[in-house]
């Protein structure tokens, strides 16, 4: 039984689908203005295993993933490049997807742009208009009056008073509450603007992600989640403007995911302590990167340094090398009928808990050292157990390459290649003659270009370290 922690009530709560095998998922996107970081590739790994997860237990998700592609950073970003709005746009969102595909996260059931569904937002908001939880304030934007809204702070978990005296919001004169939010704001020349009721403006970013998530998913959806950051106001407001334009409960589950810290301060690019994502994949394979990420709980916040990275390498090289000689086949199409029993069971008694990852992986690592303890003296079961791993951990996105080839990742070239594989011979010739020293000698040299050997049965295997 699939226990979710729901933002919105605190607790850890039996997930139940609305639609018996179906499931409705909405995800705040990028703002596409620039490069990926860390923190967004972290949300949307944790995303991309709760969509594998429910899939595995047999939902059909209709996995919502939007792109806001037009607001002030946009705007701002399009004017330094000297680059039109679209073409600063299309160029980011092309990053992104290749960021993703990386990191193998896969790609949304729909992924709709804010500029795609100004019609539907218009028509939300004058719903809230007529309803009288949105006014015309005097500068002609079009705002939401919080205070009509009487569960506002419920997401929170923090009334009114509280949060107009958490928010930093610039004093504004034309706004009734400083909590008021925009929903349509008013064109300023040199500006892109849509044609609406109240004239030519754009849309307030909260407005999207309920018009673009209802139109998709319905008035009513099983689960909407993002960044923790996101929980106020965003998600706040999208509550306050979809269940007061409907008059009843728009999402049932929330999720957050937690953030990415560098020397547990939380990444800003003003602290300079901040990464995109291309310059970590730079350093590090993808999956490494992939495999830090879902080691913690998606809920806790997680530390990007060297050590930790490194720690996840190792931690990856360990389960490839128990794969090593047993799976090699990449695309991997799993029988999923042929893995049952008692690894199953502990797998999906992790993941049943709020997907808790790093339980999940503890599992894929008592099934290594089982292959590990079986491979010499029965290695069908070896191997059996070895594409048993490679099922569990495709659940995490993970495992799914051929050892080899992960084994021996960051070898720079073929030529460094031939080196390795001439000094090795050199070393068998050595051993061969007993001449212990110069065995030595070269599998320090080895280990000096970074490549540490193993001796089997089957002859001396080497690996990156
Ligand atoms: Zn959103």
């Amino acid at each position: 039984m699939l226990k979710i922690y729901n933002t919105l009530t605190q607790k850890k709560e039996k997930f139940t689908p609305m639609h018996a095998k179906k499931v409705g998922m909405y995800v705040c996107g990028m703002t596409v203005y620039d490069l990926c970081h860390i923190g967004h590739a972290r949300v949307l790994v944790a995303f991309d295993v709760m969509l594998r997860y429910l899939t595995m237990q047999g939902y059909q998700v209709n996995y919502v993933r939007n792109i806001t592609d037009i607001d002030d950073k946009i705007i701002k970003r399009s004017r330094e490049n000297n680059e039109t709005m679209s073409a600063l746009t299309q160029r980011m969102i092309a990053a992104m997807h290749d960021d993703f595909a990386q990191l193998n996260i896969l790609p949304p059931t729909k992924e709709p742009r804010a500029t795609g569904a100004i019609s539907q937002m218009l028509d939300l908001i004058q719903i809230l208009l007529d309803k009288g939880y949105a006014y015309q304030a005097d500068n002609g934007d079009i705002c939401y009056a919080v205070e009509k809204f009487k569960n506002y702070g419920q997401l929170a978990h923090q009334n009114l008073e509280k949060l107009r005296s958490g928010t930093r919001v610039a004093v504004d004169v034309t706004k009734k509450d400083p909590l008021d939010f925009v929903l349509w704001k008013k064109a300023k020349p040199d500006e892109p603007s849509w044609e609406s009721p109240w004239g030519a403006g754009r849309p307030g970013w909260h407005i999207e992600c309920s018009a673009m998530s209802m139109a998709a998913l319905g008035e009513h959806f099983d689960i909407h989640g993002g960044g923790l950051d996101l929980v106020f106001p965003h998600h706040q407001n999208e509550i306050a403007q979809s269940e007061g334009a409907t008059g009843s409960k728009f999402v049932n589950t929330w999720i957050h995911v937690g953030f990415v810290q560098t020397n547990h301060q939380k990444m800003s690019k003003s602290l300079g302590n901040f990464f995109t994502l291309r310059d970590v994949l730079q350093q590090y394979p993808a999956e490494v990167v992939r495999y830090f990420l879902v080691s913690s709980h998606h809920r806790s916040p997680i530390n990007y340094s060297q050590e930790n990275l490194q720690a996840a390498q190792s931690a990856l090289q360990r389960l490839y090398t128990s794969l090593r000689g047993l799976v090699s086949k990449a695309p991997i199409v799993f029988v999923a009928e042929q893995f049952t029993g008692e690894y199953l069971e502990k797998f999906q008694m992790a993941m049943d808990d709020d997907f808790n990852t790093p339980d999940a992986l503890a599992v894929l690592f008592e099934l290594a050292r089982e292959i590990n303890r079986l491979r010499e003296s029965d290695s069908q079961q070896a191997q059996h157990l070895a594409e048993y791993l490679q099922y569990l951990a495709s659940i995490l996105g993970i495992l799914q390459q051929d050892p080899e080839q992960f084994l021996k990742l960051g070898v720079p070239d073929t030529t460094d290649a031939d080196k390795i594989n001439h000094l090795i011979a050199a070393r068998n010739v050595a051993r061969a003659a007993k001449n212990w020293q110069e065995a030595d000698k070269i599998r320090d040299e080895l280990l000096n270009l970074g490549i540490s050997l193993e001796d089997t049965a089957n002859g001396t295997e080497w690996r990156r370290k």
